[in-house]
């Protein structure tokens, strides 16, 4: 595929070679058992890059069954010392370094992101596996003085196989993000990338052979959700399942996970974040950090600041600001450099077009934006909606697009209950001078990351998850490894136990 690349030396080609395409399983690449394919399309051109081998249930239960082979007690595996794992998770982070540039161009191919973002992308999910890796052998149980005769500790085991189902918004991050804490933790996984975005998945799958890991301990089947994504969801022998998408098929997977066996199950999803701009505030910077937040990745992000509140003593003066700056947002060919590339794919575009009409319809005031762009590929226009309502479905909804909605507010308390009032609690963001407003609402606000005058600080020491209907469990930091961990209580009968 001939690209034409521009992250920093515009209009250069460059060829982005696809090496991988069908299913890894058990160190080995395989045509899926029916023998069936799937398109995974440029949100660019709308042409079809390449075609990836489609996994459905059979092909599952064949990657499950490696990865329990992998998890059996005396496997090469299971036997490695901590330490040694952790060595491999590092290995990987060096490979992924030396292999950035690829990676990102692959991604740009197959996801439509700017292609110096992509290749960030790739940098800084190297940085994620290389904390897993320091934390492989620093998983530590207690010992407990328990009442009686006896001597108590606990023993922290992998949780086992894990299914991992991924979005398509951050390919590779989210990629790293669940496995890099299961590795560390010693689980075996089966992977199911997002259908709109398999080629970077199967790429870091020969990294990961590449670094060493035995076969079965990693596994990558492609696939549809309702086939490949279900099928690892029901699977009996499946001890966890870990997700990141919708809210919709967050509520599937929670049913599906239940239904034969109990799986432990964490979620990643949704939501419709606060940005909450006080009185006192720098209008443009603070406009500008408004900006950022909403239209990070074409707003295709979980944690986006889609619902800007704004403090009636500035109201004006920053809807005026908010618009110059996203009529400035450079959106296009994401080979060159540019702020913004297309929507994701059909589906999302015209999603995102669905609710820019009904904001139009229901009154709200569309300042900049609100259309396609261009009439190939699926670019939309930076949109910024001013006098939104609590009420609009705008206002409520996730829209994952490049829309703004900007609402007016008088006072803490009444921006505190309209904040709270979703179903989402995934993150929030307050930009004040006054260090009493921010503590308060970092107190008040129902979400589970809060940035105070800055937004969408994400890093590999920093637990990232949901309140509410935005998920289960957290990602990152030392919960991130909690969660493929099972706690074991032991205690050993110790006769005349000195206190
Ligand atoms: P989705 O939730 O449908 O898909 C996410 C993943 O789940 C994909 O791998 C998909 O194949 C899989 N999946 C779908 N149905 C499944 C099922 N029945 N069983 C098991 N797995 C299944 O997300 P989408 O359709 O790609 O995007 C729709 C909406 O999801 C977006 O508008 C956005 O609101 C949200 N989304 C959120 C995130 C996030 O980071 N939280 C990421 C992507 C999308």
């Amino acid at each position: 595929i001939l690209v034409r690349y521009g992250a920093n030396i515009p209009y250069t080609m460059v060829k982005v070679d696809i090496k991988y395409t069908k299913l890894f399983i058990n160190n080995e690449w395989v045509d899926s058992v029916s023998k069936k394919t799937f398109p995974t399309i440029n949100p660019q051109d709308e042409s079809v890059i390449t075609k990836v081998a489609e996994g459905d249930k059979v092909d599952i239960d064949k990657a499950v069954e490696a990865a329990v082979k992998a998890f059996h007690r005396y496997s090469e595996w299971r036997l490695l010392d901590a330490s040694q794992r952790g060595l491999l998770l590092l290995k990987l982070a060096d490979l992924m370094e030396r292999d950035a540039k690829y990676l990102g161009e692959l991604e740009t191919l197959d996801n439509g992101k700017p292609v110096a973002q992509a290749i960030g992308e790739a940098q800084w999910s190297a940085t994620i596996i290389r904390y897993y890796a320091g934390k492989a052998d620093k998983i530590l149980g207690n010992t407990i003085p328990a009442d009686g005769e006896v001597l108590t500790m606990t023993l922290k085991e992998p949780v086992g196989v894990c299914g991992q189902i991924l979005p398509w918004n951050y390919p590779i991050p989210m990629f790293v993000w669940k496995i890099a804490p299961a590795l560390a933790a010693g689980c075996t996984l089966v992977i199911k990338p997002a259908e709109q975005t398999p080629l970077t998945a199967l790429a870091m799958a020969a990294l990961i052979k590449e670094a060493g890991f035995p076969a079965g301990v990693v596994n990558v089947v492609p696939g549809y959700g309702p086939t490949a994504g279900a099928a690892l969801t029901s699977h009996p022998k499946v001890d966890k399942i870990a997700f990141t998408g919708s809210t919709e098929v967050g509520r599937i997977i929670m049913k599906g996970a239940s239904d034969v066996n109990l799986k432990r199950v964490t979620l990643e999803l949704g939501g419709k974040s606060p940005l909450v701009v006080f009185n006192d505030a720098d209008v443009d910077k603070a406009a500008d950090i408004a900006h950022r937040a909403c239209f990070a990745n074409a707003g295709q992000c979980c944690a986006a600041g889609t619902r800007t509140f704004v403090q009636s003593g500035i109201y004006d003066k920053f809807v005026a600001k908010a618009a110059e700056i996203a009529k400035k947002r450079t959106v296009g060919n994401p080979w060159e450099k540019v702020d913004q590339g297309p929507q994701i794919d059909a589906d999302m575009f015209n999603k995102v077009l669905g609710y820019i009409n009904a904001g139009k319809k229901e009154g709200a005031k569309c300042i900049v934006g609100g259309a396609r762009m261009g009439t190939k590929g699926f670019f939309i226009q930076p949109t910024v909606f001013a006098d939104v309502k609590d009420n609009m479905k705008i206002a409520r909804e996730e829209i994952f697009g490049p829309v703004q909605s900007i609402l007016k507010f008088e006072t803490f308390d009444e921006v505190i209950d309209r904040a709270n009032d979703s179903n989402y609690g995934l993150a929030a963001g307050v930009i004040t001078n006054d260090v009493t407003t921010a503590l308060a609402f970092m107190r008040h606000i129902r979400a589970g990351s809060v940035w105070v005058n800055t937004y969408e600080v994400v890093t590999a020491q920093t637990p990232f998850g949901g309140f509410r209907e935005s998920g289960i469990g957290r990602e990152m930091g030392e919960d991130g490894i909690l969660q493929y961990l099972e706690n074991k209580t032991v205690s050993l009968s110790l006769p005349k136990k000195p206190r």
